[in-house]
């Protein structure tokens, strides 16, 4: 990175966080934890405080309690964000094992909570014969996480199956939603308050488990031989400029066009497999991941006129003398 010897950067004074300024709760207060091993790509600075809530009422108490100055961030299972080398200020709110049930619900619906992996859901359905929850099984996120991004892949998406949510807003008031309500769209959640997810209600249609279980490994296989998904990645780091299109443009061929396959910084490449995927080869900061996504988006916009659109969701601050 370029040394700012000469052009300092302006001092941020920051309000750290520490729990004796939040409220009493009966789930955990971390502080001090590196996000980086509550994310894929394995990089970031700490959070001031990290806060795992025990359920729907602990979180719905801490937020009415919570001093409206204090900023908060969900985080999901990680594997659509990239948290910055200088932490995060505010409280982190991870859903753990708290929201991580997995229930069938009458003949057709499976309620979820929001910190349940989607690949565990998938298995679920499978298990119980009900077919359109096959996407989620690729997927390696958590179904708070699907919500808020409308996770979707091979053609089906998080809307195609989800019947409502439930939710806490950050006043701390519970709400129970509609998908329209979400205005769910490609990769997009179009509510327009912050709101955190607790749980959601799916709907399948019944089939035979065999079929359904084929499909999985259908899935599985092919994601093992077109993306790298044994490394430390975020997955697609832009969204696809035609959205869901087949027919528009693709992300990965225009930054193959582009000529970043396999371009690297520092310990950071884009992936040789993939060209939408990001890699951290081990040592990479979260600022050479970044600065990677940023040269690849100016390469397109040069080669291609077309601005990509970050999917990756990126938290936190730059660290200082980055
Ligand atoms: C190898 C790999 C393959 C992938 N393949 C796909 C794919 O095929 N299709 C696809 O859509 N994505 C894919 N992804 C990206 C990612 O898995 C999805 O976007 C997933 O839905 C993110 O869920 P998460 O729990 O990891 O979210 P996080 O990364 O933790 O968070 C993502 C966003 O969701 C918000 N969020 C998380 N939980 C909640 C909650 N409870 N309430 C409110 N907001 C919340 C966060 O605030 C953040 O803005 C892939 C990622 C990897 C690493």
């Amino acid at each position: 990175m370029s040394s700012h010897a000469n052009n300092p950067k302006p001092q941020i004074t920051r309000a750290y966080v520490k729990p004796d300024d939040l409220p009493e709760v009966n789930g955990k207060y971390i502080t001090e934890k590196s996000l980086s091993g509550l994310t894929w790509f394995r990089v970031g600075g700490a959070a001031d405080v990290i806060y795992l809530p025990t359920d729907a009422d602990d979180l719905s108490a801490f937020l009415k309690n919570l001093a409206a100055d204090i900023p908060v961030t969900v985080l999901g299972a990680g594997s659509n964000t990239l948290a910055r080398d200088g932490g995060v200020r505010g409280v982190v709110i991870r859903l753990g094992s708290g929201f991580a049930d997995i229930a069938c619900d009458g003949e057709t619906d499976i309620r979820a909570g929001a910190g349940a992996l989607d690949v565990r859901v998938a298995s679920t359905a499978a298990g119980a014969g009900l077919s359109g929850f096959e996407f989620l099984s690729g997927i390696p996120g958590s179904i708070g996480g699907a919500v808020a991004m409308n996770a979707g892949a091979y053609g089906r998406e998080t809307a195609d199956v989800l019947v409502r949510v439930e939710a806490i807003t950050l006043d701390g008031d519970k709400r129970e939603l509609t998908p329209d309500a979400l205005n769910l769209g490609y990769r997009t959640n179009g509510y327009p308050d912050p709101i955190i997810y607790t749980a959601a209600v799916f709907r399948g249609v019944p089939a035979d488990a065999n079929v359904i279980t084929a499909q999985m490994d259908e899935i599985a296989d092919k994601r093992g031989t077109t993306q790298p998904v044994k490394s430390r990645t975020g997955g697609s780091t832009f969204k696809n400029p035609g959205g869901a299109s087949p027919n528009g443009p693709k992300a990965w061929k225009l930054i193959d066009d582009a000529g970043c396959r396999g371009l690297r910084v520092g310990e950071a490449q884009v992936s040789e497999l993939h060209c939408n995927f990001l890699i951290n080869h081990g040592n990479a900061s979260a600022a050479d991941i970044e600065t990677l996504g940023e040269t690849v988006r100016q390469r397109v916009l040069e080669t291609s006129d077309i601005d990509l659109d970050w999917e990756i969701r990126r938290i936190g601050e730059v660290a200082d003398g980055a």
